[in-house]
């Protein structure tokens, strides 16, 4: 049994990372989304929301569930019989970081390893900043946010530009 867990902020998830659960589901047994708390950043989603985002949009995908962690991601994928990380690759910008990370997991726990997936060409541009940007400026979501979820980045933009005005 293989278990992929595939990390990100997903603020909000996008049909890039859709893409990447959707092909890590067909070779892996399970796929765990993590949704990460990263308190650098600040979200347009807290982490609670974030998580029912992404359940609503994974819903159809027997075998993949949503999950969080207060811990290192190192120290979490111990709780999975035979876990590997799952990362997406769009560019060489996201190589250098990525690679980064996995040696830094690696070194925390040598067991785990790190596949990386390319970005299919399509999505090669597409980021959550990307979709909150286009959200902000009133743009069709269709082509970058799963139809699930469209209507709640529309209506978090729109309160926010209204909380701040
Ligand atoms: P972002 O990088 O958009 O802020 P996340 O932190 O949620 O989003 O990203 C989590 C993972 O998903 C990263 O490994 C990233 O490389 C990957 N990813 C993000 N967007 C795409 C995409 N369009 N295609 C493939 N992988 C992606």
């Amino acid at each position: 049994m293989t278990t992929a867990l595939i990390p990100g902020s997903f603020d909000p998830i996008t049909l890039g990372h859709l893409n990447i659960i959707r092909r890590a589901a067909n070779i892996f047994d399970k796929v765990v989304v993590c949704v990460m708390k990263n308190s650098a950043k600040n979200y347009l989603f807290d982490t609670e929301e974030r998580i029912e985002l992404v359940k609503r949009v994974v819903d159809r995908l027997p075998n993949v569930e949503v999950a969080t962690t207060d811990l290192l991601l190192a120290e979490y994928a111990k709780r999975y019989e035979g876990a590997v990380i799952v990362k997406g690759l769009r560019a060489v910008s996201d190589f250098d970081y990525e690679c980064q990370i996995a040696m830094v997991n690696k070194k925390m726990n040598p067991e785990l390893e790190t596949f990386f997936l390319t970005a299919s060409e399509k999505y090669t541009f597409l980021s959550s900043t990307v979709v909150k940007e286009m959200a902000a400026y009133g743009a069709d979501l269709s082509e970058f946010a799963p139809v699930e979820i469209i209507d709640d980045i529309i209506q978090r933009t729109n309160d926010r530009r209204q909380s701040q005005s």
